[in-house]
């Protein structure tokens, strides 16, 4: 017969080991998180490291309010919108019904365009997205401008600008940026939405999205690929669409292998002639 004590104590042992085995994790896990900076006391990065956890788990109310302060620095320093009209009512109509059947819809959406001749598009969490007038005129029907607007809109719902605040503000060890300090959270939006590239990862991920979302709307698939191919053939500068969205030749692959042959034409905004007559207002400049 076995010893009652010896199981017993191995018992006791036990259940002490299993509260100081997760003491130990919790602790090693905050001290892990913030660990690039360094002489900052354990209490302030313990501070931080709910910081970070808040910025992850924000609410889409949370998220729209912060893209709304993006969107109001993005407008009074750093883009000119166009005021256009018919312009503007022409691409919000596109964006609602790309935003209507895409895979968020409990968050209302902004389309703005922007008076400037680059070819760009991008957009900021919280339902922002921008279009330049150098793209609209670029594009050669509905179904191609469509598409790179239900790109960004996918990013948006990827929440691609929020993942990649986190994970700068982990880098830089300017954690405060997690919620409570509102102000670098916003320039930090601005910086993000402007200038930094997404990550191939992230415009993979917009892409496949944003494809699907585009033939959910009922246009042509294949006005994704023929505009992404457009400018690659355009030659001189590489647009600026594509220059900060890394790795074409690869994302159109992606997309040709996504595509169904037999449907790849099959929808709307193919209209070459009607897209001018849309865009009019643009090309009379
Ligand atoms: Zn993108």
């Amino acid at each position: 017969m076995l010893n009652p004590f010896s199981s017993l104590s191995r018992h006791y042992r036990r259940l002490l080991v299993y509260p100081l085995l997760s003491v130990f994790m919790a602790v090693s896990l905050v001290v892990a998180t913030p660990q690039v900076s360094q002489g900052i006391p354990l209490f302030e990065i313990f501070l931080r490291g709910i910081q970070i956890i808040q910025l992850s788990s924000i609410s889409d109310n949370q998220e729209v309010q912060l893209g709304k302060q993006i969107n109001q620095q993005l407008v009074r320093r750093e883009i000119r919108l166009n005021r256009n009209e018919q312009i503007n009512r022409y691409v919000e109509q596109i964006g609602e019904q790309l935003a209507k059947v895409s895979e968020r819809t409990e968050i209302p959406y902004t389309f703005q365009v922007v008076d400037n001749d680059s070819v760009n598009a991008f957009a900021t969490m919280g339902g922002f997205v921008y279009v330049n007038t150098g793209l609209i005129k670029e594009a050669d029907n509905e179904a191609e401008l469509a598409s790179v607007m239900a790109h960004e809109i996918a990013h948006i719902v990827g929440r691609h600008a929020l993942n990649q605040m986190k994970q700068m503000a982990i880098a830089n060890g300017v954690a405060a940026v997690a919620g409570l300090d509102r102000n670098v959270a916003i320039q930090l939006g601005v910086e993000l939405a402007l200038r930094r590239p997404n990550s191939r990862k992230d415009e993979l991920e917009a892409d496949r999205i944003g494809l699907e979302n585009l033939t959910q709307a009922g246009y042509a698939p294949y006005g994704m690929v023929s505009f992404m191919e457009k400018l690659l053939k355009s030659g001189g500068s590489v647009p600026e669409f594509l220059s900060t969205h890394p790795a074409t030749p690869q994302r159109i692959n992606a997309l040709e292998q996504a595509i169904n042959p037999n449907t790849a034409y099959v929808g709307d905004g193919l209209d070459e002639i009607a897209y001018q007559n849309q865009i009019r207002p643009l090309l009379r400049k």
